[in-house]
Protein backbone atom coordinates (compact mmCIF):
# COMPACT_ATOMS: atom_id res chain seq x y z
CA UNK A 1 0.00 0.00 0.00
CA UNK A 2 2.22 2.75 -1.69
CA UNK A 3 3.05 5.11 1.33
CA UNK A 4 -0.43 4.96 2.79
CA UNK A 5 -0.83 3.71 6.06
CA UNK A 6 -3.74 3.26 8.34
CA UNK A 7 -5.22 6.42 10.10
CA UNK A 8 -6.06 5.46 13.93
CA UNK A 9 -8.76 7.49 15.52
CA UNK A 10 -10.09 7.15 19.53
CA UNK A 11 -12.85 8.51 21.08
CA UNK A 12 -14.17 7.93 24.41
CA UNK A 13 -17.90 8.37 25.31
CA UNK A 14 -19.68 9.72 27.98
CA UNK A 15 -20.72 7.35 31.43
CA UNK A 16 -23.63 5.16 30.56
CA UNK A 17 -26.09 4.43 33.38
CA UNK A 18 -24.65 1.16 34.35
CA UNK A 19 -21.03 2.66 34.90
CA UNK A 20 -22.64 6.04 36.65
CA UNK A 21 -24.91 3.25 38.60
CA UNK A 22 -21.66 1.71 40.06
CA UNK A 23 -19.90 5.24 40.56
CA UNK A 24 -17.50 4.22 38.40
CA UNK A 25 -14.11 6.21 37.61
CA UNK A 26 -12.96 7.68 34.39
CA UNK A 27 -9.23 5.95 33.65
CA UNK A 28 -8.78 7.66 30.38
CA UNK A 29 -7.11 10.92 29.73
CA UNK A 30 -6.29 12.61 26.63
CA UNK A 31 -3.57 15.57 26.11
CA UNK A 32 -3.20 16.21 22.16
CA UNK A 33 -3.06 13.08 20.39
CA UNK A 34 -1.85 11.10 23.35
CA UNK A 35 -4.32 8.90 24.86
CA UNK A 36 -3.58 7.69 28.51
CA UNK A 37 -5.26 4.57 30.30
CA UNK A 38 -4.91 4.01 34.14
CA UNK A 39 -5.15 0.63 35.35
CA UNK A 40 -7.76 1.31 38.48
CA UNK A 41 -6.06 -1.49 41.00
CA UNK A 42 -2.79 0.38 40.53
CA UNK A 43 -3.62 3.99 39.74
CA UNK A 44 0.00 4.98 39.14
CA UNK A 45 0.17 2.57 36.82
CA UNK A 46 -0.30 4.04 32.97
CA UNK A 47 0.06 3.61 29.14
CA UNK A 48 0.06 6.23 27.00
CA UNK A 49 -0.43 5.62 23.15
CA UNK A 50 -0.59 8.36 20.06
CA UNK A 51 -2.57 8.04 17.48
CA UNK A 52 -3.64 10.71 14.40
CA UNK A 53 -6.69 11.73 16.33
CA UNK A 54 -8.33 11.45 19.80
CA UNK A 55 -11.75 12.33 20.35
CA UNK A 56 -12.76 13.74 23.85
CA UNK A 57 -16.18 12.75 24.12
CA UNK A 58 -16.72 12.57 27.42
CA UNK A 59 -18.96 14.67 28.66
CA UNK A 60 -22.24 15.49 29.42
CA UNK A 61 -22.55 19.11 27.53
CA UNK A 62 -24.24 18.17 24.12
CA UNK A 63 -22.91 20.69 22.50
CA UNK A 64 -19.64 19.23 22.95
CA UNK A 65 -20.50 15.95 21.60
CA UNK A 66 -22.57 17.31 18.21
CA UNK A 67 -19.22 19.04 17.58
CA UNK A 68 -17.27 16.18 18.34
CA UNK A 69 -19.74 13.94 15.94
CA UNK A 70 -19.15 16.67 13.43
CA UNK A 71 -15.34 17.00 14.06
CA UNK A 72 -15.05 12.82 13.07
CA UNK A 73 -16.77 13.39 10.16
CA UNK A 74 -14.75 16.15 9.51
CA UNK A 75 -11.30 14.72 9.98
CA UNK A 76 -12.09 11.40 8.79
CA UNK A 77 -15.31 11.01 6.73
CA UNK A 78 -14.38 14.05 4.56
CA UNK A 79 -11.06 12.86 4.01
CA UNK A 80 -11.93 9.49 3.10
CA UNK A 81 -14.78 10.77 0.48
CA UNK A 82 -12.18 13.09 -1.24
CA UNK A 83 -9.80 10.08 -1.70
CA UNK A 84 -12.81 8.42 -3.44
CA UNK A 85 -13.19 11.16 -5.66
CA UNK A 86 -9.51 10.79 -6.36
CA UNK A 87 -10.48 7.30 -7.48
CA UNK A 88 -9.02 5.09 -4.47
CA UNK A 89 -11.34 2.25 -2.40
CA UNK A 90 -11.81 3.34 0.72
CA UNK A 91 -12.89 1.91 4.34
CA UNK A 92 -13.52 2.95 7.42
CA UNK A 93 -13.99 0.71 10.55
CA UNK A 94 -15.06 1.17 14.13
CA UNK A 95 -13.68 -1.31 16.75
CA UNK A 96 -14.41 -1.53 20.03
CA UNK A 97 -16.43 -3.56 22.84
CA UNK A 98 -20.27 -3.40 23.17
CA UNK A 99 -21.53 -0.49 24.01
CA UNK A 100 -18.17 1.73 23.42
CA UNK A 101 -19.64 3.65 21.40
CA UNK A 102 -19.01 2.29 17.58
CA UNK A 103 -22.75 2.69 16.16
CA UNK A 104 -22.81 5.66 17.35
CA UNK A 105 -19.74 6.59 15.60
CA UNK A 106 -20.60 5.05 12.08
CA UNK A 107 -24.57 5.48 12.02
CA UNK A 108 -25.17 7.78 14.64
CA UNK A 109 -28.85 8.32 15.80
CA UNK A 110 -31.02 10.31 13.71
CA UNK A 111 -31.74 13.42 15.58
CA UNK A 112 -30.35 16.57 14.46
CA UNK A 113 -26.56 16.97 14.68
CA UNK A 114 -26.38 13.31 15.98
CA UNK A 115 -25.55 11.64 12.50
CA UNK A 116 -22.60 9.75 11.94
CA UNK A 117 -19.64 8.99 9.61
CA UNK A 118 -21.98 6.76 7.43
CA UNK A 119 -24.96 9.27 7.15
CA UNK A 120 -23.05 12.55 6.63
CA UNK A 121 -20.52 10.82 4.28
CA UNK A 122 -23.28 10.07 1.74
CA UNK A 123 -25.14 13.61 2.45
CA UNK A 124 -21.51 15.12 1.78
CA UNK A 125 -21.43 13.17 -1.72
CA UNK A 126 -24.36 14.30 -3.18
CA UNK A 127 -22.92 17.75 -2.30
CA UNK A 128 -19.91 17.60 -3.70
CA UNK A 129 -21.69 15.55 -6.60
CA UNK A 130 -24.40 18.31 -7.25
CA UNK A 131 -21.50 21.17 -6.86
CA UNK A 132 -19.58 20.03 -9.89
CA UNK A 133 -19.55 22.42 -12.80
CA UNK A 134 -18.10 20.37 -14.98
CA UNK A 135 -20.49 19.36 -17.55
CA UNK A 136 -18.34 16.32 -19.22
CA UNK A 137 -18.46 14.76 -15.49
CA UNK A 138 -21.42 12.36 -14.90
CA UNK A 139 -22.12 10.48 -11.73
CA UNK A 140 -23.64 6.71 -10.76
CA UNK A 141 -23.69 5.88 -6.63
CA UNK A 142 -25.00 2.41 -5.77
CA UNK A 143 -25.30 1.29 -2.31
CA UNK A 144 -25.42 -2.07 -1.04
CA UNK A 145 -25.96 -3.44 2.67
CA UNK A 146 -24.80 -6.60 4.23
CA UNK A 147 -23.98 -8.17 7.62
CA UNK A 148 -21.37 -10.98 8.53
CA UNK A 149 -22.52 -13.38 11.33
CA UNK A 150 -20.76 -16.24 12.36
CA UNK A 151 -19.10 -16.40 8.87
CA UNK A 152 -22.16 -16.31 6.55
CA UNK A 153 -23.48 -13.24 4.82
CA UNK A 154 -27.50 -11.52 5.05
CA UNK A 155 -28.34 -9.17 2.80
CA UNK A 156 -29.95 -5.92 4.57
CA UNK A 157 -31.36 -4.70 2.07
CA UNK A 158 -33.43 -8.29 1.06
CA UNK A 159 -34.23 -9.23 4.29
CA UNK A 160 -36.27 -11.96 2.10
CA UNK A 161 -32.96 -13.64 1.40
CA UNK A 162 -32.72 -15.30 4.61
CA UNK A 163 -28.51 -15.32 5.08
CA UNK A 164 -26.37 -17.66 3.46
CA UNK A 165 -25.44 -15.53 0.34
CA UNK A 166 -21.90 -17.16 -1.38
CA UNK A 167 -18.98 -15.14 -1.53
CA UNK A 168 -16.96 -16.04 -4.86
CA UNK A 169 -14.26 -14.53 -6.56
CA UNK A 170 -14.54 -12.62 -9.95
CA UNK A 171 -11.30 -13.05 -11.73
CA UNK A 172 -11.12 -9.19 -12.52
CA UNK A 173 -13.32 -7.29 -9.70
CA UNK A 174 -11.92 -9.76 -6.75
CA UNK A 175 -14.18 -11.36 -3.67
CA UNK A 176 -17.99 -10.75 -3.95
CA UNK A 177 -21.00 -11.71 -2.82
CA UNK A 178 -23.76 -13.67 -4.85
CA UNK A 179 -26.74 -12.31 -5.25
CA UNK A 180 -26.28 -9.20 -2.81
CA UNK A 181 -28.64 -6.44 -4.11
CA UNK A 182 -27.05 -3.34 -5.11
CA UNK A 183 -29.29 -0.50 -5.35
CA UNK A 184 -28.87 2.79 -7.37
CA UNK A 185 -29.30 5.74 -6.20
CA UNK A 186 -29.94 9.27 -7.19
CA UNK A 187 -30.63 11.49 -3.67
CA UNK A 188 -29.67 11.49 -0.04
CA UNK A 189 -33.03 11.06 0.93
CA UNK A 190 -32.71 7.39 -1.37
CA UNK A 191 -29.58 6.25 0.75
CA UNK A 192 -31.46 7.45 3.72
CA UNK A 193 -34.59 5.22 3.02
CA UNK A 194 -32.21 2.28 2.16
CA UNK A 195 -30.22 2.96 5.69
CA UNK A 196 -33.18 2.81 7.30
CA UNK A 197 -35.02 -0.59 6.25
CA UNK A 198 -31.31 -1.81 6.75
CA UNK A 199 -31.10 -1.02 10.18
CA UNK A 200 -34.44 -2.15 10.43
CA UNK A 201 -33.75 -5.53 9.03
CA UNK A 202 -30.61 -5.82 11.00
CA UNK A 203 -32.60 -5.36 14.41
CA UNK A 204 -35.44 -8.04 12.71
CA UNK A 205 -33.23 -10.70 11.75
CA UNK A 206 -30.61 -10.71 15.43
CA UNK A 207 -34.31 -10.67 17.42
CA UNK A 208 -35.27 -13.93 15.31
CA UNK A 209 -32.51 -15.44 15.87
CA UNK A 210 -31.77 -14.68 19.07
CA UNK A 211 -28.62 -12.81 19.10
CA UNK A 212 -28.02 -9.34 19.16
CA UNK A 213 -26.71 -7.20 16.21
CA UNK A 214 -23.45 -6.62 18.13
CA UNK A 215 -22.37 -10.62 17.25
CA UNK A 216 -22.07 -9.73 13.57
CA UNK A 217 -20.62 -6.83 11.29
CA UNK A 218 -22.47 -4.62 9.14
CA UNK A 219 -20.95 -3.64 6.10
CA UNK A 220 -22.38 -0.43 3.84
CA UNK A 221 -20.80 0.20 0.86
CA UNK A 222 -20.84 2.47 -1.51
CA UNK A 223 -20.59 2.06 -5.28
CA UNK A 224 -19.15 5.34 -6.41
CA UNK A 225 -18.57 5.67 -10.58
CA UNK A 226 -17.65 9.22 -12.14
CA UNK A 227 -17.28 9.18 -15.97
CA UNK A 228 -15.75 11.75 -17.79
CA UNK A 229 -16.74 12.22 -21.23
CA UNK A 230 -14.75 14.47 -24.01
CA UNK A 231 -17.16 16.29 -26.25
CA UNK A 232 -14.76 17.36 -28.72
CA UNK A 233 -13.19 13.30 -28.63
CA UNK A 234 -16.15 11.53 -27.38
CA UNK A 235 -13.55 9.62 -25.78
CA UNK A 236 -14.47 8.22 -22.42
CA UNK A 237 -13.04 7.50 -19.32
CA UNK A 238 -14.07 6.14 -16.55
CA UNK A 239 -13.27 5.49 -12.14
CA UNK A 240 -15.06 3.57 -9.94
CA UNK A 241 -14.43 3.71 -6.16
CA UNK A 242 -15.98 1.13 -3.33
CA UNK A 243 -16.67 3.12 -0.01
CA UNK A 244 -16.69 0.50 2.43
CA UNK A 245 -18.48 1.87 5.73
CA UNK A 246 -18.02 -1.25 8.85
CA UNK A 247 -19.35 -1.54 12.35
CA UNK A 248 -17.47 -4.30 13.43
CA UNK A 249 -18.98 -6.85 16.04
CA UNK A 250 -18.10 -6.22 19.65
CA UNK A 251 -14.37 -7.20 20.43
CA UNK A 252 -14.88 -8.23 23.83
CA UNK A 253 -13.71 -11.97 24.60
CA UNK A 254 -15.55 -14.55 24.80
CA UNK A 255 -14.10 -16.47 27.86
CA UNK A 256 -14.84 -12.85 29.39
CA UNK A 257 -18.82 -13.57 28.70
CA UNK A 258 -18.80 -16.41 29.91
CA UNK A 259 -20.13 -17.84 26.94
CA UNK A 260 -21.29 -21.75 26.73
CA UNK A 261 -22.22 -23.71 23.27
CA UNK A 262 -23.41 -21.26 20.74
CA UNK A 263 -22.40 -18.13 22.16
CA UNK A 264 -19.16 -19.71 22.52
CA UNK A 265 -18.42 -20.87 18.86
CA UNK A 266 -19.94 -17.08 17.97
CA UNK A 267 -17.48 -15.42 20.26
CA UNK A 268 -14.59 -17.93 18.04
CA UNK A 269 -16.34 -16.61 14.82
CA UNK A 270 -16.19 -12.93 15.83
CA UNK A 271 -12.50 -13.42 17.24
CA UNK A 272 -11.13 -15.00 14.22
CA UNK A 273 -12.30 -12.09 12.08
CA UNK A 274 -11.38 -9.19 14.36
CA UNK A 275 -7.38 -11.43 14.81
CA UNK A 276 -7.62 -11.63 11.06
CA UNK A 277 -8.55 -7.97 10.43
CA UNK A 278 -5.74 -6.94 12.96
CA UNK A 279 -3.33 -9.01 11.12
CA UNK A 280 -3.89 -7.88 7.85
CA UNK A 281 -3.82 -4.31 8.70
CA UNK A 282 -0.54 -4.44 10.76
CA UNK A 283 0.97 -6.31 7.67
CA UNK A 284 -0.05 -3.67 5.07
CA UNK A 285 0.99 -0.43 7.43
CA UNK A 286 4.22 -3.12 7.63
CA UNK A 287 4.20 -3.38 4.18
CA UNK A 288 4.63 -6.99 3.50
CA UNK A 289 1.70 -7.15 1.13
CA UNK A 290 2.98 -10.75 0.02
CA UNK A 291 1.91 -12.29 3.38
CA UNK A 292 -1.41 -11.08 4.45
CA UNK A 293 -4.21 -13.22 5.39
CA UNK A 294 -6.95 -11.79 3.60
CA UNK A 295 -8.46 -15.29 3.47
CA UNK A 296 -9.07 -16.11 6.68
CA UNK A 297 -11.99 -14.59 7.38
CA UNK A 298 -15.26 -13.56 5.12
CA UNK A 299 -14.85 -10.09 6.06
CA UNK A 300 -11.01 -8.88 5.12
CA UNK A 301 -12.08 -11.10 2.36
CA UNK A 302 -14.68 -9.26 0.77
CA UNK A 303 -12.67 -6.22 2.08
CA UNK A 304 -9.68 -7.30 0.21
CA UNK A 305 -10.24 -4.49 -2.65
CA UNK A 306 -10.98 -1.73 0.08
CA UNK A 307 -7.98 -2.35 2.45
CA UNK A 308 -4.47 -2.99 0.11
CA UNK A 309 -3.34 -2.17 -2.81
CA UNK A 310 -5.36 0.65 -4.27
CA UNK A 311 -7.34 2.24 -1.14
CA UNK A 312 -7.14 4.39 2.06
CA UNK A 313 -8.26 2.89 5.13
CA UNK A 314 -9.12 4.55 8.62
CA UNK A 315 -10.05 3.19 11.88
CA UNK A 316 -11.97 4.55 15.17
CA UNK A 317 -11.37 2.63 17.89
CA UNK A 318 -14.10 3.42 20.70
CA UNK A 319 -13.59 3.46 24.29
CA UNK A 320 -15.64 3.20 27.59
CA UNK A 321 -14.71 5.42 30.31
CA UNK A 322 -15.15 3.81 33.07
CA UNK A 323 -12.63 1.73 35.40
CA UNK A 324 -14.91 -1.22 35.03
CA UNK A 325 -13.73 -1.94 31.54
CA UNK A 326 -10.33 -1.46 32.20
CA UNK A 327 -9.09 -5.02 30.45
CA UNK A 328 -11.25 -4.37 27.34
CA UNK A 329 -10.65 -0.87 26.52
CA UNK A 330 -6.89 -1.76 27.06
CA UNK A 331 -6.97 -4.33 24.47
CA UNK A 332 -8.95 -2.16 22.35
CA UNK A 333 -6.06 0.55 22.60
CA UNK A 334 -3.62 -1.57 21.95
CA UNK A 335 -5.53 -3.40 18.94
CA UNK A 336 -5.87 0.62 17.50
CA UNK A 337 -1.83 0.55 18.29
CA UNK A 338 -1.11 -2.32 16.15
CA UNK A 339 -3.10 -0.49 12.85
CA UNK A 340 -0.97 2.43 12.79
P1 LIG B 1 -21.65 0.02 20.21
O1 LIG B 1 -22.11 0.24 18.82
O2 LIG B 1 -20.17 0.10 20.35
O3 LIG B 1 -22.21 -1.22 20.84
P2 LIG B 1 -23.27 2.35 20.75
O4 LIG B 1 -22.76 3.24 19.68
O5 LIG B 1 -24.59 1.72 20.54
O6 LIG B 1 -22.18 1.24 21.12
O7 LIG B 1 -23.25 3.22 22.09
C1 LIG B 1 -23.83 2.77 23.30
C2 LIG B 1 -24.65 3.93 23.91
O8 LIG B 1 -23.81 5.03 24.22
C3 LIG B 1 -25.70 4.46 22.95
O9 LIG B 1 -26.86 4.76 23.69
C4 LIG B 1 -25.08 5.70 22.38
O10 LIG B 1 -26.06 6.65 22.01
C5 LIG B 1 -24.23 6.21 23.53
N1 LIG B 1 -23.02 6.89 23.03
C6 LIG B 1 -21.95 6.29 22.45
N2 LIG B 1 -21.00 7.18 22.12
C7 LIG B 1 -21.47 8.38 22.49
C8 LIG B 1 -20.94 9.70 22.42
N3 LIG B 1 -19.75 9.97 21.89
N4 LIG B 1 -21.72 10.70 22.92
C9 LIG B 1 -22.92 10.45 23.45
N5 LIG B 1 -23.47 9.24 23.56
C10 LIG B 1 -22.77 8.20 23.08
Amino acid sequence: MAGASVKVAVRVRPFNSREMGKESKCIIQMSGNTTTIINPKQPKESKSFNFDYSYWSHTTVKDVNYACQKQVYKDIGEEMLLHAFEGYNVCIFAYGQTGAGKSYTMMGKQEKDQEGIIPLLCEDLFTKISDNNDNSMSYSVEVSYMEIYCERVRDLLNPKNKGNLRVREHPLMGPYVEDLSKLAVTSYNDIQDLMDSGNKARTVAATNMNETSSRSHAVFNIIFTQKRCDSDTDNTSEKVSKISLVDLAGSERADSTGAKGTRLKEGANINKSLTTLGKVISALAEKVESFIPYRDSVLTWLLRENLGGNSRTAMVAALSPADINYDETLSTLRYADRAK
